[in-house]
């Protein structure tokens, strides 16, 4: 009898949060394979540093996936491939609906004709929209307002429909901020484009970047910029370890937020890189981004309850460290 853990395939699993996981999967002792077309995932974090199978493609190549799961024995998917970019979602939609729904509908056909019935799934606090009420929980009601946050709704109502209809058991996630980096440096966050702030702030730290831009400082906040919910990738990581053996031991289809339940401004996030970096960040004043909500602050009191999640780096302090030593060495001085 072979005491091996059941094998994982791991969509996206050369992109920031993905590679988390896998090494998340590898450490909890889980055979992995990663599917990814590495169009924004990079090939040398899995070479050097998660040493997994990769095998490159679309998650709406359905060849490719009948191929994939006729000669690996795949117990169950986490599903982190998608398109990301808000504001590319709002100038090219076709784009999002294509891979984050199609792509999404063909891997879950093809897992069901596999007779693989276990799926966690990526979502977002972008699929709640304008909040009405602080923390949001779970039973929020949703109104994305962006095709970003559109087309991982539609996904959410999909994989209710197939819960009911063939059976089909899933997590979906959804995340707050991810931030920060594996606290031993080995993973990070690298973008291209880099849009989002904490990886900006750093940049600007090494002197990569001129200055950061504060968007917006009339939102009906304390300081006047955003609040949003940073949540450690590495507590992200484990948590989607937590919903696969939830899935594995039988558990129900669920949906969970992953945040901490703070909130901290843009201009706190900025004070507390120059404290943890010991650098000068220059700010500039800009503009509103179209399509930011004022503050997105999420409960997980779910996650901790039912699957007993429990975040290791909770403090905005620790994600900035961890965020900052990865930064230095994937971008050393020239
Ligand atoms: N932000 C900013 N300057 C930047 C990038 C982001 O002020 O160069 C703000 C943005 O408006 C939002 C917060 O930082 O309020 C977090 O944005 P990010 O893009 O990191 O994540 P999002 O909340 O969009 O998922």
């Amino acid at each position: 009898m072979s005491l091996s853990q059941p094998t994982i395939l791991v969509t996206g699993g050369a992109g920031y949060i993905g590679s988390h996981a896998v090494l998340a999967l590898q450490q909890a002792g889980y055979e992995v394979v990663v599917l990814d077309n590495l169009v924004y995932g990079h090939r040398d974090i899995i070479e050097n540093v998660l040493n997994v199978e990769l095998v490159v493609g679309d998650t709406s190549d359905r060849v490719l996936l009948d191929h994939l799961f006729a000669s690996h024995q795949i117990a169950a998917v986490m599903h982190f491939a998608a398109y990301a970019y808000v504001g590319e979602s709002v100038t090219d939609p076709a784009k999002y609906y294509h891979n984050n729904f199609v792509g999404t509908l063909t891997l879950l056909e093809a897992m069901m004709a596999a007779s693989i019935h276990q799926f966690v799934f990526s979502s977002t606090c972008a699929t709640y929209g304008i909040p009405t009420t602080v923390p949001i929980s779970e039973n929020h009601p949703q109104d994305p307002i962006n095709p970003y946050g559109r087309s991982k709704l539609m996904v959410e109502q999909v994989l209710k429909d197939f819960d009911k209809a063939y059976d089909f058991k899933s997590v979906c996630f959804r995340y707050f901020n991810a931030a920060g980096a594996d606290p031993q440096g080995r993973l990070g966050e690298d973008h291209n484009p880099e849009t989002h702030i904490i990886p900006l702030v750093l940049l600007t730290a090494l002197g990569q970047r001129e200055s950061v831009s504060i968007f917006g400082t009339d939102y009906p906040t304390p300081d006047g910029t955003c609040i949003r919910d940073y949540i450690h990738v590495t507590d992200l990581a484990q948590a989607h370890v937590l919903g696969l053996e939830y899935l594995l031991k039988g558990g129900d289809t669920n949906i969970f937020n992953l945040g901490n339940g703070n909130g901290f401004s843009v201009k706190e996030v900025i004070e507390t890189a120059r404290q943890v970096t010991g650098r000068e960040i220059k700010t500039v004043e800009c503009a509103r981004r179209p399509g930011d909500p004022p503050a997105l602050v999420g409960s997980s009191d779910r996650a901790r309850q039912i699957l007993g999640w429990n975040p290791q780096y909770a403090n905005l302090q620790d994600i900035l460290s961890h965020a900052w030593q990865w930064h230095q060495k994937r971008h050393p001085a020239k």
